[in-house]
């Protein structure tokens, strides 16, 4: 496998806007590839090159305020490819690609997607330029491939971890979605979001995985965390700090029906959510979080319930004498503010 940074369009950056200073994140995965170009652009143009090294999960780990912190000019914000190519007021998105092949992997799901005509196809950033040709080698196989519309933040078929809002139109039309690559995270995701049966074409190791059985434990365990919620008097509300999820309204809208169904709120902000920073707040018996969502859905390591936006919203319901619904059964988990970032 090998993953590509665009570049040629760090060096159009670089040249058109003439930056002494630069700040860089990226993803874990591409760490690597970040610091060979942080390397070129030192040598080629003599710019300082910072790599902003907090955790960097999605497009809404942006470092836009890092910028004016560290001293420098703007920032690069790798790997996670979008309609949109400036955010904030000094990000450029620079994309990356993989130059992995699905033809072998497609073949090995035909016998898998024997059962149904109409598929769906997603992915993400990485593999956005595979879509195309998966479609056609299935339509070659007999099958009708339908792509999900892109929209004001992602790509035809584009899928995040928390926003299925490409593929989610077009469920009713198809009998099955396949997520391209390998990534259990978003393939997760895209099952529970649509309802519809799944799988994973992972081309590194060749296996076409149904995600049926790990979406159906993720579903059980997130209604489950809403039930134990239920029954906490004190809790927390957790606005996130990182730039492209900051939820203060919705924390707002969440702490005000809990407090009016008789419950005692602290309302607190996190960088990082994670075991260790609940821990000193032991006063507290259950968290809702308006962060990424994954913390929630995919968090195994919590000791109290700590819930995403659908699952509060699934509480409110149930606090309020309604039915609790399919409440992960939605085109976005969460509305990222990376979109509202969006340059002039
Ligand atoms: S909020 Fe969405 S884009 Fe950000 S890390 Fe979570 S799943 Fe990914």
């Amino acid at each position: 496998m090998t993953v590509r940074i665009d570049e040629a369009h760090v060096f159009r950056i670089i040249e058109e806007n003439r930056p002494k200073t630069i700040v860089l994140n990226a993803p874990g995965g591409l760490l690597k590839q970040t610091k060979e170009l942080m390397a070129t652009v030192k040598e080629r143009y003599g710019v300082n090159c910072i790599l902003a090294g907090d955790s960097c999960f999605g497009i809404c780990d942006t470092v836009d305020n890092d910028v004016e912190t560290l001293q420098a000019d703007l920032a690069l914000h790798i790997g996670h490819n979008a309609t949109v190519r400036e955010v904030g007021r000094h990000t450029f998105l620079v994309d990356a690609v993989d130059d992995v092949d699905f033809d072998e992997v497609v073949d090995s799901a035909m016998a898998k997607l024997a059962p149904f005509r109409k598929i769906g196809l997603a992915t993400f950033s990485q593999h956005l330029h595979q879509l195309a040709p998966v479609k056609a080698r299935l339509e070659r196989n007999g099958f009708e491939v339908t792509v999900g519309k892109g929209n004001n933040l992602m790509m035809e078929g584009q899928i995040f971890g928390c926003d299925f809002s490409t593929t989610f139109p077009i469920r009713d039309g198809v009998d099955a979605f396949c997520m391209l690559g390998e990534s259990e995270f978003h393939a997760v995701g895209l099952a529970l979001a649509t309802d519809k049966p799944t799988f994973m074409l992972d081309p590194y190791l060749n296996e076409v995985i149904d995600m049926k059985e790990a979406a159906e434990e993720r579903r059980k365990r997130a209604i489950l965390t809403v039930y134990k919620a239920l029954d906490a008097r004190v809790f927390g509300v957790i606005t996130g700090l990182k730039e492209g999820q900051k939820m203060l309204g919705r924390s707002r809208w969440i702490s005000k029906r809990l407090e009016m169904h008789g419950r005692e709120v602290v309302e607190l902000a996190l960088r990082d959510i994670t075991a260790e920073r609940l821990a000193p707040h032991r006063e507290i018996q259950a968290f809702v979080q308006t962060a990424c969502p994954r913390i929630s859905i995919d968090g195994f390591t919590f000791d109290r319930p700590v819930l995403s936006i659908p699952q509060a919203d699934a509480l409110v319901a149930l606090l309020e004498g309604r039915e609790i619904g399919e409440f992960l059964q939605r085109p976005k988990w969460i509305e990222l503010t990376v979109g509202l970032m969006k340059k002039k």
